[in-house]
């Protein structure tokens, strides 16, 4: 059925009504009414596969896909039309131009923890860029993924945009096949599963992974505004959230001034019982509730630390300074459980840092500006923040992706149409002047060519 859906879009494909701007338009236009008809849907779809509160649901799902949308209409004709480029000189005289080229047969896979929106962005920009999209929602969110297919099946034909919903037999069986695209968010481990399977066809690719996010607290920090964001970063979609902070470095002097505006943001948050609060996340299975649960073992968890296997709950957790070679300390955390870790000198901040691969995001917080923006030139990861969480996200000026393990490739904005299209370069060259100067014979020539490339 795979191949076959494929050579479908395929030859789709090669009538070229992907390719017509005003066809895209048209459907990105069909999208947003059929989403925005749907949001109590989608709302609702998400709450049972998570409890995700409809807020956090508004705010980093459907609003995120709208405005994107929004920014996809306004501009693909700009985006989609040859762009001029000053020529080289040497090429005299020509004009340059650069097309925007959609790759064709593009593959999305989709993680579960923003399991709409980041299935639907991607897409969003996939068919702005003009290509046929086949689309592989998480498993792990069952409603969302089968409410994505009866939108996605409402909106457009199967040879344009289909999604195939399934765990990893089906992304196994999709990896197979041969695409010209494929764009991926999850895990690093499956990460390298997804590029080596593109690497068999030399299929480009990009990879949005995550990593341990380290999140710096100096000498100098506003504690008590430093607190309640690193709450709203952490604790949203209860820490299952790739650039949520992971970790907490923190210099000794602050550490229990810090915990004491934890506890008071915690509570001002989800109340003095998180379990009842309608506005914090369960985590998504029994198998991440497990993995989750055993880092809280032989801990000192210095808040919450209750967990509720039938529920999947687990509350707003810190951890007071777990060994680098602890359980939590290991991977990614991905779950509402924060360690704290503090230092005395800065030297020991780098000791930590190093110790991991580079993360998708890494925060400080610091009033000493000369101090953080050392911390933030000094190490290598995806993106951040000064002083605040996670809202780096939200700036579609600013690429998202991550670097070295947390990441290849980036999005947002402009930049996901850029990533969904080859570009081309062509250069016109005219013809009412050829200058002999390149061409064979060379006898004679070679003074004269190092005088013109002095020159130009
Ligand atoms: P995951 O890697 O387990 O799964 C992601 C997708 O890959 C799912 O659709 C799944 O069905 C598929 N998949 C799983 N195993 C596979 C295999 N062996 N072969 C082929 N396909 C397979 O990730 P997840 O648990 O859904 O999501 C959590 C991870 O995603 C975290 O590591 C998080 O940091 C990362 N993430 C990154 C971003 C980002 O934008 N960088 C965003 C969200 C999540």
């Amino acid at each position: 059925m795979i191949p076959d859906l494929l050579q479908s879009q395929k030859d789709y494909y090669k009538t070229g009504e992907t390719k017509s701007v005003p066809f895209r338009k048209q459907v990105l236009k069909n999208l947003k009414t059929e989403l925005i008809t749907r949001e109590n849907q989608i709302i609702e779809a998400l709450a049972k596969d998570f409890k995700k509160p409809a807020f956090e649901s508004v705010l980093t799902e459907t609003t995120v896909v709208l405005s994107d949308l929004d920014l996809m209409i306004k501009n693909v004709s700009k985006w989609a039309k040859p762009k001029r480029v000053l020529p080289a000189l040497l090429n005299f005289p020509s004009t340059d131009r650069l097309y925007s080229e959609p790759y064709g047969q593009t593959l999305i896979i989709a993680p579960w923890n923003y399991p709409y929106q980041l299935a639907i962005a991607p897409m969003v920009a996939a068919i702005a860029a003009g290509n046929t999209v086949i689309l592989k929602p998480s498993e792990l969110t069952p409603n969302t993924s089968a409410l994505l297919k009866n939108i996605i099946e409402t909106v457009f034909k199967p040879e344009h945009v289909y999604v195939v919903e399934g765990g990893v037999d089906i992304s196994t069986k999709l990896l197979e096949q041969r695409w010209n695209y494929i764009f991926f968010t999850g895990s690093v481990p499956v990460g390298k599963i997804v590029a080596k399977a593109a690497a068999e066809f030399l299929t480009p690719l990009t990879l949005e992974l995550g990593g341990k996010n380290p999140c710096i607290i100096d000498e100098t920090a506003n504690i008590k505004l430093t607190a309640r964001r690193i709450v709203w970063g952490k604790f949203l979609n209860a820490g299952q959230t790739c650039i949520a902070p992971d970790y907490i470095v923190i210099h000794n002097s602050k550490k229990d001034a810090f915990y004491e505006a934890m506890k008071i943001e915690i509570e001002k948050a989800y109340s003095s019982a998180p379990i009842a609060s309608k506005d914090f996340c369960r985590i998504v299975n029994e198998k991440n509730f497990k993995r989750l649960v055993r880092m809280l073992d032989n801990e000192n968890c210095i808040i919450g630390g209750q967990t509720e296997a039938n529920t999947l709950y687990i509350s707003p957790t810190l951890i007071d300074e777990p060994s680098l070679d602890s359980e939590v300390m290991k991977d990614e955390i991905f779950g509402p459980i924060l360690p704290v870790i503090s230092y005395t000198n800065d030297t020991e901040i780098d000791a930590i840092i190093s110790k991991y691969e580079k993360p998708l995001s890494l925060y400080v917080f610091s009033t000493n500006s000369a101090k953080a923006k050392k911390v933030i030139e000094k190490y290598s990861f995806g993106g951040g923040c000064i002083n605040d969480t996670v809202i780096h996200f939200a700036n579609h000026r600013l690429p998202f992706g991550g670097t070295g393990n947390s990441g290849i490739g980036a999005y947002h904005g402009k930049l996901s149409f850029d990533t969904f299209s080859h570009q081309k370069a062509i250069v016109k060259k005219a013809n009412w002047l050829d200058l002999p100067v390149r061409y064979a014979p060379y006898t004679g020539k070679l003074k004269k060519i190092r005088k013109i490339l002095k020159w130009l």
